[in-house]
């Protein structure tokens, strides 16, 4: 129960979260007063937080890769700015994810997509789903290359069925008017509010040539998202003088070790050397953006029993000097 509370606090204003906790004049003042005094306790660490950071950071799923196994979840990153959630990319789990970081589902808001591979996209018809068969109309804005229009109204028509059961017998509304996708195919301002601007970057990401970075610029704090990309000095550019940059990662040694054997191991290292970034490139990217804090994520390949968090951030450490974080599945970055 305390672990329920104390992250649907940490995300909702004192008087209201602490109002939803339980209903408290229903108990006897013993009670209630203890209640209380612990709902305070635990969640004050939470509380000043919130109060530091309008904008939080919250890494979803760190998999580079779209197989689905144990271990780190498939791609997926939360920002939470004034308590608005903004997805970047929906691999698979992301919806579980979010409950998991305590984040009810029909309150998101924003969802930006980096690129087509299935690793990002694969939860977007699905995430849009839960979020409105989770209760309340909710208005969903997403954001992506070409392509995404497609992808949402095809999935509106693969669970035709089951939307048109629902809102003839249980009275919801329809669900396809509450997203509305939006979809750009060169880089630059793609939405500004009034608590945050975001941008996007071409990276290189062969063969796909819709691949995109994002940058939001909140009032505290700005965040850079590299999606998947190979070296990209257009990205250092790009992620100048951020707060916080979170960039894929892929670890050679590991990746040789596990493709050996396979037939098409040659054609696969061609692959991934084309289109993801070595440790000492990601090392160059934050350098050279002077970036506060890095995160790794996107780990290529995850979940490798031999790869330390050291040989992820020894290559880095020889470019960057600054803070490195070796990203994990609800990790927030503080
Ligand atoms: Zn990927
Ligand atoms: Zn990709």
């Amino acid at each position: 129960m305390y672990r329920n509370c104390v992250l649907r606090l940490g995300l909702g204003t004192p008087s209201t979260a602490l109002s939803n906790l339980c209903n408290l004049s229903d108990m006897n003042p013993t009670r209630r007063e203890f209640l209380l005094a612990a709902g305070c306790f635990a969640l004050s660490p939470a509380l000043l937080n919130q109060e530091k950071k309008p904008t939080r950071i919250i890494l979803l799923g760190t998999k580079g890769g779209p197989r689905v196994a144990e271990g780190r979840s498939n791609s997926a990153t939360l920002i939470l700015i004034n308590d608005v959630p903004y997805v970047v990319d929906c691999g698979y789990g992301t919806s579980r994810q979010l409950v998991n970081a305590g984040v009810a589902l029909n309150r998101v808001r924003y969802v930006f997509i980096t690129h087509h591979h299935s690793d990002h996209n694969l939860e977007l018809g699905p995430l849009i789903y839960n979020a409105w068969i989770t209760g309340q109309p909710i208005r969903v804005d997403v954001y992506g290359p070409p392509g995404l229009k497609n992808m949402t109204s095809d999935f509106f028509n693969y669970l035709k069925f089951d939307i048109d059961t629902r809102i003839e017998d249980e009275g919801r509304p329809d669900p396809r008017n509450l997203v509305i996708a939006h979809e750009f195919e060169k880089p630059g301002a793609v939405l500004t509010n009034d608590d945050v601007k975001v941008s996007a970057c071409l990276v290189r990401h062969p063969p796909i040539k819709q691949a995109y970075a994002y940058r939001f610029d909140a009032k505290d704090r700005s965040v850079v998202i590299s999606g998947d990309t190979a070296y990209s000095p257009e990205l250092a550019q790009f992620a100048k003088g951020a707060d916080v940059l979170v960039h894929e990662i892929m670890y050679l040694p590991a990746i040789e070790a596990l493709i050996q054997r396979l037939p098409n191991a040659k054609r696969l290292r061609e692959h991934l050397m084309a289109s993801h970034t070595l440790p000492e490139d990601v090392g160059k990217v934050a350098a050279q953006a002077e970036v506060k804090t890095l995160v790794l994520s996107h780990f290529v390949p995850p979940d490798d029993p031999n790869t330390t968090d050291e040989n992820w951030m020894e290559g880095v450490r020889k470019h960057f000097k600054g803070r490195i974080v070796v990203g994990k599945d609800l990790m927030e970055i503080n």
